[in-house]
């Protein structure tokens, strides 16, 4: 025992002095003397080499994509990080650094904490958020049944939420907002998440190269031959190959190993989470029904892309049964209902020969909400918790050939957590110098509220207009497209598209991206099939029947706003923390470094920008030390001057015995703030007399 504390106390000494990278890197940008865009890329790309994937800048932690398994999530250096708890002593920038700090600044000022990740598609911030929840778990109930459920959680919220892109082979197609709740003490005692936004199409259309949700592939290889029989599958249903929905040509275009888990895994991962221990086979069910309507065929008039409706025909009626008999109702019902579909469309009901895809995406979304309703009622703690650490992992900003509503909300959301970012940077260290009765010259920094507004604001913000043109009874995405461009033509965050009256241009923080609004009005209808929905809740099944109970719903943009304006409030009331996660390049390849990617990436997520103004408003003052710890950093240095004295004039006379000259330092209140180089010039003196 002792022997393990000596060790960590060892490893914490040497990792607070080393900083594992090499000598000549500085583990805070703010820090570097030059702060060109070349240098800062420098420094991260050598510390990057030397297996540093961490570096801090200011407010933020940057965090680059390893692509490979490093030495540094070891039980060891978790521990390190919880010792190290002692304020002065900087531990390099990691992950469990910013964890620690939001369970001690929580304990310590009473008040609940978030961590903001973000970042591209790749970037590392699901990884990210699972050491963050790691460490917090471990420190905060380790060993207990609550660590044991919320680790769980990833592995089925990855299978049912995450699918194979061309950026990412584990691209999370939905955000997410985890909070864990802790008691005064800093016990974790329970936890819940909101999901934002779960990518519908891909259930039913996925590019080339990519792939459907995992569980789907998980569930239609894994299930056991006695499960199949309980099921009533017909013959070659663990043919992988064989369900249109999995985009394959053969099973062996799966990477298996590249899935968050296997099907025992996903199994023993529902069996922890007491809500979905027994629901098991129910969802399997529901998987290999949403599996079997992919490759339900028309045939005759009705075919898909034929407008006639009448006589449509379901080309394969044995497929029919076997949905029919996974779901629980009757196959004539359920041919009638996917015929010809009346589908409710934001309150206008059309007619719809084909509406298998619809049908898919109903089972499939709803299915996904009761399994994290179901995470959610296993794991919140009835007491309610008294603070939380929340976390947030949203996708990140996007910008396709082509754009539309989703890039839209995402891009939107984006922009407000850029917002709160600029407001967290900008405002501390605003704070910092009042706070320490020095000077604060009139500081401007980029501010992304016109365009915020621009999207947001109510009456006559894009997502404004757009409900409403949803309620008019003959709007149209053109007519939507006129509107928009009318009421914002002269905005200087607005831009018309040349020769396509549908598109329109948004100046976002990191570039401008081009909607075409074709498809808008229809996407924030969402359109339910409403004769599906009236079957499923006649169905003999229980959990067919619940999935589909009613819930008031209200248009996509709506209901997304409505959320992320309560993120935004919850998060406002924490102390905030951000982790930037950035990769090195777009191959997701260990060990390469594509220079323009990477500056790509700091430029867009503002770290260079915060860099640039913290250190003009440092105005030549780039290092903050609180009294104690420059008093006993460099005690040896002037030990005659220092003795007897503290606080200020404690640290006035160490500087003067150091022969700093007066012009070269300010004292505050608490900290003193010292000019280029002199931190250095003593850390020399310093090495001198060790
Ligand atoms: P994002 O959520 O930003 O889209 P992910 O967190 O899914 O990205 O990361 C993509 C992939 O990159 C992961 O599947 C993993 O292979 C790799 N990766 C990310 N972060 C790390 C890390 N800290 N250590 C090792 N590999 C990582
Ligand atoms: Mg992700």
């Amino acid at each position: 025992m002792v022997g393990a504390v000596q060790a960590v106390l060892f490893l914490w000494a040497k990792m607070a002095h080393k900083d594992w990278g090499p000598r000549d890197t500085e583990s805070e940008l703010t820090r570097l003397k030059s702060i060109t865009d070349k240098a800062l890329l420098q420094n991260v790309e050598k510390r990057y080499r030397a297996g540093n994937i961490y570096t801090r800048s200011g407010r933020i932690v940057l965090a680059v994509n390893p692509y490979k398994k490093l030495p540094l999530y070891t039980e060891e250096t978790l521990q390190a990080y919880k010792a190290s708890l002692a304020p002065q002593v900087e531990l390099p920038p990691h992950v469990y650094a910013v964890a620690s700090s939001a369970h001690s600044g929580m304990l310590r000022t009473s008040t609940s904490q978030s961590v903001i990740i973000s970042g591209e598609s790749g970037a590392g911030k699901t990884e990210t958020a699972k050491i963050l929840l790691e460490y917090l778990a471990e420190v905060s109930c380790s060993g207990s049944d609550l660590h044991t459920r919320v680790l769980k959680t990833n592995p089925i919220m990855e299978s049912f939420g995450c699918a194979k892109t061309i950026w990412n082979n584990n691209s999370s197609r939905f955000g997410k907002f985890l909070t864990l709740q802790f008691s005064p003490t800093g016990r974790m005692q329970g936890a819940f998440m909101k999901t934002y936004l779960l990518e519908k199409s891909r259930i039913t259309s996925q590019l080339a190269n990519e792939q459907n949700y995992h569980v789907f592939y998980t569930v239609a290889k894994g299930l056991s031959p006695s499960q199949r029989a309980e099921l009533q599958l017909p013959k070659g249903s663990d043919a992988v190959e064989a369900f249109k929905l999995l985009n394959l040509r053969k099973a062996s275009d799966v990477d298996w190993s590249e899935l968050p888990c296997d099907f025992a895994e996903l199994s023993a991962a529902f069996a922890v989470i007491p809500s979905l221990a027994g629901c098991q086979l129910s969802v399997w069910k529901v998987i290999m029904a949403v599996l079997y309507l992919g490759n339900l065929d028309f045939a005759g008039k009705g075919a898909v892309g034929d407008s006639t409706v009448a006589d449509a025909k379901i080309a394969d009626p044995s497929t029919t049964a076997v949905i029919a008999r996974l779901l629980s109702i009757q196959p004539t019902e359920l041919e009638n209902a996917i015929c010809i579909q009346n589908i409710n469309a934001g309150g206008e009901w059309i007619k719809s020969p084909n509406s298998i895809a619809y049908a898919s995406d109903a089972l499939y979304s709803k299915l996904f909400d009761w399994v994290v309703e179901m995470i959610n009622s296993s794991l919140i703690s009835g007491e309610g918790g008294r603070y939380f650490i929340g976390a947030v992992d949203i996708f990140g900003f996007e910008c396709f050939p082509t754009n539309s509503l989703e890039q839209l909300c995402i891009n939107f959301a984006n922009e407000r957590m850029q917002h709160m970012f600029t407001e967290a940077v900008f405002e501390s260290v605003i704070a910092e110098y009042q706070k320490e009765g020095i000077d604060v010259a009139d500081i401007t920094f980029e501010d992304n509220t016109p365009l915020l507004e621009l999207i947001d604001k109510p009456a006559t913000g894009i997502l404004s207009l757009l409900a409403e043109e949803c309620f008019f009874p003959n709007g149209t995405d053109a007519s939507f497209a006129q509107k928009i461009k009318l009421a914002h033509a002269r905005h200087p965050c607005f831009a018309e598209v040349k020769l396509d009256r549908t598109a329109f241009t948004l100046s976002h923080f990191p570039g401008k991206v081009t909607y075409q609004s074709a498809g808008f009005l229809e996407k924030n209808k969402d359109p339910l099939p409403q004769d599906l929905v009236v079957l499923m809740r006649f169905s003999d099944d229980d959990f067919v029947k619940t999935l589909f109970e009613e819930k008031k719903g209200a248009g996509v943009i709506d209901s997304f706003r409505v959320s992320l304006n309560e993120l935004v409030k919850t998060l406002s009331a924490t102390k905030t923390h951000f982790i930037r996660c950035v990769k090195p390049n777009m191959d997701k390849k260990a060990m390469s470094w594509d220079e323009d990617v990477m500056q790509r990436q700091l430029r867009t997520s503002g770290v260079v920008q915060a860099v640039k103004a913290v250190q003009a408003t440092r105005k030549g003052f780039p290092d903050i030390l609180p009294f104690a710890e420059l008093l006993s950093r460099f005690e040896q240095v002037v030990p005659k001057a220092a003795i007897g004295k503290a606080g200020a004039e404690g640290v006035r006379a160490l500087l003067k015995g150091a022969e700093v000259p007066e012009t070269d330092y300010r004292v505050g209140k608490t900290k003193v703030f010292l000019g280029v180089g002199v931190l250095d010039r003593l850390e020399q003196r310093r090495m001198e007399y060790i």
